[in-house]
C-alpha cells in the first residue's frame, strides 16, 4: 500500500519556474539551469516510471511504500530517499538512477564512472555510498525508536539499456526490472515478523511526520526574471493580458481563465510564498482591484494583516492539501 505518493521536489518546481522566466539571451545563467532542469526532469521522469512497476507486484501483506521521502537528520543535512518499503520483516531502501551508457564503480576510491556510447567518461557520486548513508541514518532512527527491524539497500538502474559494467562484489545494484525477483529474495533472507501490528503502524506514523521536504533557491537575482502570465501555447515565450475574466495571450490569442494559478506558482518558488495585493496585481499584469479581489476569492487565499500591511499565501497547488484549487483550477480550464 502506499502512503507516501511521489510529488516534484521543490528544486524541480523551482527550475520549471525559472526556464520559463530568466531571459534567454542571459547566456550562461540560463543554459546553467536549463541543463539542471533537464536532468532533474529525467531523474524525477526515472523515478515515477520506477513507481508505477510497484503496481503489478506481489507483494505480502502489510507494507508500505513512501515514494519520495525526505527528511533532515540531526546535523541539519538532508537524506532524499527515492523509496522505502516496510514490511513487517524489513524495511527496504532504494536509490533510483536513470544514466545511461555503462556503469562501472570503483569501491575503493568511491566513485561511479559512466562511459557513454561515443567514449565521454564521466564521473558521478557513487550511489552505493549514497544509500549506504540513508541506511545508517534509518537505524539509528531504528535504536531510538527501540525497534528491532533489518535495514536493507539497493541501487536500481531504469533503463534496460543501461551497461551495469564492474561493480563491488555482491553489491545491491541491478536494472528496474528485477524489482520482484530481488523483494522475493529479501523476503525469502528475512522469513520471521520482527515487527508486531501495532509496532508497524507505528512506525509507519514516524517515518510520515519525518517527512519534510527541502526548500532550494536558485542563486539569480530575482528582479530580473520576467513578470506576468505567461503562455503556455506560446511556450511561455508570450505574455496573456486580462480581459473580460480570462487571461488571453497577445500574440496567439489562447485564452485561459485559470491561467495566473501556474503564474503563482511559479511567485511561490521564485520569489517567495506570501504577496500583497498591489504586487498581486503588478506581477499578474491586472490593473483592476476587483479583478484582483475576485481571483484571490476563487482561489481562497490564506492572508495575514489587515488593509495596507495585508498580505496573500500562495498555496503550494500540486499538493494534495489543496486538491480541492487543483479541481476548481480545472473546471476553469475546461470553461475557457
Ligand atoms: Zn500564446
Amino acid at each position: 500500500m502506499e502512503v507516501l505518493e511521489r510529488q516534484k521536489s521543490w528544486k524541480l518546481l523551482t527550475l520549471e519556474a525559472l526556464v520559463k522566466r530568466l531571459p534567454e539571451n542571459d547566456g550562461g545563467e540560463f543554459s546553467f539551469y536549463k541543463d539542471m532542469h533537464v536532468s532533474q526532469r529525467k531523474g524525477y521522469g526515472g523515478e515515477v516510471c520506477v513507481d508505477q512497476m510497484w503496481n503489478e507486484m506481489n507483494i505480502p501483506n502489510p507494507y508500505y511504500l513512501f515514494h519520495g521521502f525526505e527528511t533532515v537528520n540531526r546535523a541539519g543535512n538532508s537524506h532524499q530517499i527515492d523509496t522505502i518499503c516496510l514490511t513487517p520483516q524489513f524495511i527496504w531502501l532504494l536509490e533510483i538512477k536513470d544514466i545511461g551508457g555503462r556503469i562501472d564503480i570503483d569501491e575503493s576510491k568511491h566513485q561511479m564512472i559512466r562511459t557513454k556510447q561515443e567514449g565521454v567518461i564521466e564521473s558521478f557520486k557513487n550511489p552505493i555510498d549514497q544509500v549506504k548513508r540513508h541506511a545508517e541514518f534509518v537505524k539509528r532512527k531504528l535504536r531510538d525508536f527501540q525497534l528491532n527491524l533489518p535495514v536493507e539497500y539497493a541501487v536500481i538502474f531504469v533503463s534496460d539499456y543501461t551497461i551495469i559494467g564492474s561493480i563491488p562484489k555482491g553489491a545491491p545494484i541491478f536494472h528496474a526490472s528485477g524489482l520482484q525477483t530481488e523483494l522475493d529474495k529479501l523476503f525469502n533472507k528475512h522469513r520471521e515478523s520482527s515487527l508486531s501490528s501495532p509496532q508497524l503502524e507505528k512506525l509507519k506514523i514516524e517515518l510520515l511526520n519525518m517527512h519534510q521536504c527541502k526548500q532550494w533557491k536558485a542563486k539569480v537575482d530575482v528582479h530580473r526574471l520576467r513578470k506576468g502570465v505567461l503562455c503556455k501555447s506560446c511556450d511561455y515565450k508570450s505574455v496573456m493580458k486580462y480581459e473580460h475574466g480570462s487571461f488571453k495571450c497577445v500574440k496567439c490569442g489562447f485564452k485561459c481563465k485559470a491561467a495566473y494559478v501556474e503564474a503563482l506558482s511559479d511567485y511561490r518558488y521564485l520569489f517567495g510564498e506570501w504577496i500583497s495585493n498591489q504586487g498581486l496585481r503588478e506581477y499578474l499584469g491586472v490593473e483592476s482591484r476587483h479583478a484582483i479581489k475576485r481571483i484571490i476569492q476563487k482561489i481562497n487565499l490564506e492572508q495575514t494583516g489587515t488593509f495596507r500591511n495585508r498580505k496573500y499565501r500562495i498555496p503550494d497547488f500540486l499538493s494534495f492539501d489543496h486538491k480541492n484549487n487543483v479541481e476548481s483550477v480545472k473546471k476553469d480550464t475546461s470553461h475557457r
